[in-house]
């Protein structure tokens, strides 16, 4: 659901969180919106931090390659000094700031901009991963996603951790998560799924039998 991308009147400024695991095409969604502001000509300024080295310094890049030109900052106080103009205001990867950018977007919010942020909703132990519930807390709209559980094919809700790792913050290593259900995410690293077995498909539709064995729950 896409929430209201016209501007009505003057300064009414709003927060959209995109949320959700690893996989579930946050960033690509970040940018399906951005870029519709920007074919209404609207001015659009886009920030990441500056941790988040991955591919490139100076776009927010997808995992689907799907690029955007963005601004590395330090701290999301920097956000408010080169905002500038802009109508709307993108973050990626918004778990990697500290607190103070639920009050720098507030701010944002008020002076009448549109500010939209994506970002990780757990860490890789399944705990909430600040700033992002207090983002969700604050903001008008909150769009969480899902990935497919590469056992089951639920809707994976989980980043499952495959490297033995304590950090938080494992950057550079999208190779050491794949997505999991809730019924197959373990909060202690675990080996990838691709040895267990799946349940074989049945015929007629059937309640979820616990009895099948994996190694993972
Ligand atoms: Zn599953």
């Amino acid at each position: 659901m896409e929430p209201h991308i016209y501007r009505e009147g003057a300064l009414v400024g709003w927060i959209e969180v995109i949320c959700g695991s690893m996989f579930s095409g946050k960033t690509e969604e970040l940018i399906r919106r951005l870029k519709r502001a920007q074919i209404a000509r609207q001015r659009v300024e886009i920030f990441k931090p500056a941790i988040d080295q991955r591919f490139s310094e100076a776009e927010v890049v997808s995992h689907d390659e799907n690029a955007i030109p963005s601004t590395p900052v330090d701290t999301a106080s920097q956000i408010l000094l080169l905002a500038g103009d802009a109508d709307v205001i993108g973050i990626d990867e918004a778990q990697f700031f500290d607190l103070d950018l639920v009050n720098v977007v507030q701010r944002l919010a008020r002076d009448g901009k549109r500010v939209l942020l994506a970002g990780l909703d757990q860490d890789y132990q399944g705990r909430p991963f600040e700033p992002i519930p207090q983002l969700m807390a604050v903001a008008e709209y909150v769009t969480k996603l899902h990935a497919i559980c590469v056992v089951c094919g639920a809707p994976a809700n989980h980043s499952q951790r495959l490297v033995a790792n304590d950090d938080r913050v494992l950057l550079g290593a999208k190779d050491a998560y794949e997505p999991r259900c809730r019924r197959h995410f373990s909060p202690t690293p675990v080996p990838t799924s691709a040895p267990i077995a799946k349940p074989a498909r049945q015929a007629t539709p059937a309640a979820p039998t616990p009895t099948v064995s994996d190694a993972i729950s």
